[in-house]
């Protein structure tokens, strides 16, 4: 019987320190599953140090290494999608390229996958060498992603899984531009299996997050998922709306029962700056979906490659 093709999937974006390292520990592990050839696909997201020279000296050395050159740096989301595109095997493994996904499990991802499973992914046990800022924030966006919206989007877990060729096939068809992969692979269903790991740290380099990256992503999770923002102003609206037609009310009978001195300026104020606050919040909410809009009906190509290492088919 032929042998399964089995690619290992890496997005990696100034990775110049681990890169030797990754292909020590991958190719260790892949080169020694029986009955699978591999292929290690890197995605050079438009690195700007060495990476790129790194993968062709890879590449020119044992040709189980392929790269995708991307034209600029796109974001991990976006260097996934080229990878999806790109990858050959019947069975697919994201990891990152920092080593913080250990690759020593995949063999027990594949006897997931030969078991019948879809899509084997990763649940964190813990997070080493993340902070305790970065723990917090991350568990509440999980928690307001997963009561803002239907789709079940997991807390703690990664990109880091395993998929077989139809779960990387249904993927392919996301073609949105603004995109949160991690939510796919919700969308898409088929059978998953989660498993437990530590996360370790990164071997060397940086965190290309910060702050606002994450926050970014965050809202992008939430406004990709659901529409539930756009319920909130509305529900604000009619609440707001409803205490101000109560205050009416009372105004008038009490101008009617006591007569009205001209008086009431804090209340005035108070009132404007208020429904000031959540007209603005609410045009906020507004205009973050119809920038989506924008962003999706240009329908613009997702990425441009430089080279590919491999044939094209
Ligand atoms: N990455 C990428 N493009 C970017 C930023 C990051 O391809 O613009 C890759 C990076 O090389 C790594 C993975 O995405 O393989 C995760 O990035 P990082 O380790 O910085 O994130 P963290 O693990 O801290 O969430
Ligand atoms: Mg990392």
């Amino acid at each position: 019987m032929k042998n399964k093709l089995i690619s290992a999937l890496i997005p990696a974006y100034n990775e110049e320190e681990c890169l030797h390292e990754l292909y020590k520990r991958v190719t260790a592990v892949l080169s020694k599953l029986e009955n699978y050839d591999y292929e290690i696909l890197i995605i050079n997201d438009g690195s700007k140090d060495k990476t790129l020279e790194i993968l062709q000296e890879l590449h020119d050395k044992d040709n189980h290494i392929q790269y995708v050159n991307l034209a600029r740096n796109y974001g991990k989301e976006i260097a996934m999608a080229a990878g999806f595109d790109y990858v050959k095997g019947d069975v697919v493994v994201i990891l990152d390229a920092d080593l913080q996904d250990p690759p020593e499990l995949i063999p027990d991802m594949i006897s997931y996958y030969e078991a019948g499973y879809d899509d084997i992914y990763g649940r964190r046990k813990s997070r080493k060498g993340e902070t305790w800022l970065k723990k917090t924030t991350a568990k509440l966006f999980y928690k307001l992603l997963q009561k803002s919206t239907r789709v079940d989007i997991l807390k703690d877990t990664g990109d880091f899984r395993l998929l077989s060729r139809r779960a990387v096939e249904a993927l392919k068809k996301y073609k949105e531009q603004r995109r949160y992969t991690k939510g796919f692979f919700a969308l898409i269903g088929f059978k998953k299996k989660e498993f437990l790991y530590d996360r370790d740290s990164r071997v060397a380099g940086q965190s290309k997050w910060n702050y606002f990256n994450l926050f970014n992503l965050a809202i992008e999770g939430i406004t990709s998922f659901s529409n539930f923002p756009l319920r909130l102003s509305s529900f604000l609206g009619i609440i707001v709306a409803a205490f101000g037609f109560i205050y009416i009310v009372f105004l008038v009978l009490k101008t009617l029962i006591f007569g009205e001195p001209v008086r009431g300026y804090p209340t005035l104020l108070s009132v404007i700056i208020f429904l000031g606050g959540i007209q603005l919040l609410s045009l906020g909410v507004i205009g973050e979906y119809l920038g989506r809009i924008f962003d999706e009906v240009k329908n613009r190509p997702l990425y441009f490659v430089e080279k590919y290492s491999g044939d094209e088919e």
